[in-house]
């Protein structure tokens, strides 16, 4: 039997992607800002709602230069999520800022933002949470601190694709928002990424920043990186973009056959859709309570591999219990994030899984309960 991963990218219809191959091929216009990306670019404005996007190579590369583009001192604290990918602290630490862990909350996974406050110090310059699973962060509690404390937030909104919240798009939130269109999210370019905010001026150093800090032909004003979004990938996000729809609602049916194989199960704590939230369904994590299900998170893991089903254990290790970070950082201080990163599972989950096998994967869970 084949295995089963955790996601397998949506792709469109192979004729549909090889129109604009062909005029790519007229053109010769490969990279730098030309039709596709202009194209991919004011589509994303109107289906997001703001007034600027700007394309990256990557989700990783809209996270590290919308970083640098504020110009935090060298050292300034941001306070973060340790339950993300290794991107998030990364971009921090990769600017010469410093992380400051704050918990997550046991509901959703995102800031506990009770916490939050006590962490802000004189040093503290920005606010960077992530809507991970695409569960949405208490944006209204974030941003009340942000003005109070006259801090930036930036958006760690890989996950959040497509979601809307309180009626209003998940992009509009924060001063800046970041999205990963990489082949493995909900919806994709092959790799991608944006930056959504309202500041025009922004707009100009991220161009400038994603190509190596040039403002004219004679002149350089930043040192910047190269992460310019090329044409093929704009137009594999043109393509995928007119199937995001369908993809959201088949992942919603699959989304519904595993609540209704899992739901109720003592020991298993299961993803619920945030109230006023329009999910873009991209995850299913399922916290194992060893005590009451009987049956560890690695036990299961390793059960699900046995049998070809590649789950896999988002968000473990927490970021602060990196290698690359030894001795800088305490998980401890962080008890619910390192609680949460000890028990999850993410199940596989994509729009064309069969339910047939969300049927076997849950089947196989069940058989771990004792
Ligand atoms: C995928 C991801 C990123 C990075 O995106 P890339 O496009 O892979 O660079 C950042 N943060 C989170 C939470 C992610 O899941």
């Amino acid at each position: 039997m084949q295995n089963i991963f955790v996601t397998r990218p949506s792709i469109p219809e192979f004729d549909k992607y090889c129109e604009i191959l062909k005029d790519i091929w007229e053109t010769r216009q490969l990279t730098n800002m030309g039709k596709y990306h202009k194209i991919f670019q004011a589509k994303l404005i109107e289906l997001l709602n703001v007034s600027n996007v700007e394309l990256f190579t990557n989700g990783h590369m809209a996270l590290e230069l919308s970083l640098q583009a504020f110009n935090f001192p060298r050292g300034a604290e941001i306070i973060t999520t340790p339950f993300t990918f290794a991107s998030t602290t990364h971009a921090i630490v990769r600017n010469n800022l410093t992380p400051v862990f704050c918990d997550i909350n046991s509901e959703d996974y995102t800031l506990d933002v009770t916490k939050l406050e006590n962490l802000i110090t004189d040093r503290t310059c920005a606010i960077m949470p992530v809507h991970v699973y695409g569960n949405i962060c208490n944006v209204n509690e974030i941003n009340r601190l942000a003005k109070k404390y006259s801090l930036k937030v930036i958006y760690d909104a890989a996950h959040a694709f497509g979601e809307k919240f309180d009626g209003k798009n998940i992009a509009e939130f924060g001063d800046v928002s970041c999205f990963s269109f990489h082949a493995t999210k909900v919806f994709n370019s092959i790799e991608g990424g944006a930056a959504c905010f309202e500041d025009r001026n922004l707009g100009i150093k991220l161009y400038q920043l994603k190509n190596f800090g040039i403002s004219g032909p004679e002149s350089v004003d930043g040192v910047g990186a190269n992460a310019k979004m090329n044409e093929f990938c704009a137009a594999m996000g043109l393509c995928n973009l007119e199937n995001l729809g369908e993809d959201i609602a088949k992942r919603k049916l699959i989304y519904e056959r595993y609540m209704e194989n899992l739901s109720g199960v003592e020991g298993l704590k299961l993803n619920f859709i945030q109230k006023n939230l329009e999910s873009n369904y991209a995850y299913f994590p399922v916290i194992f309570n060893e005590k009451i299900f009987g049956t560890s998170r690695n036990e299961v893991f390793a059960v699900l591999e046995n049998e070809g089903i590649l789950a896999r254990k988002y968000f473990y290790p927490l970021t602060s219990d990196f290698k690359c970070f030894h001795g800088k950082f305490d998980s401890s201080k962080t008890p619910t994030a390192l609680r949460i990163s000890k028990r999850v599972l993410t199940l596989p989950f994509y729009a064309d899984l069969d339910f047939e096998d969300v049927d076997r994967i849950c089947k196989l869970i069940l058989s771990c309960k004792k």
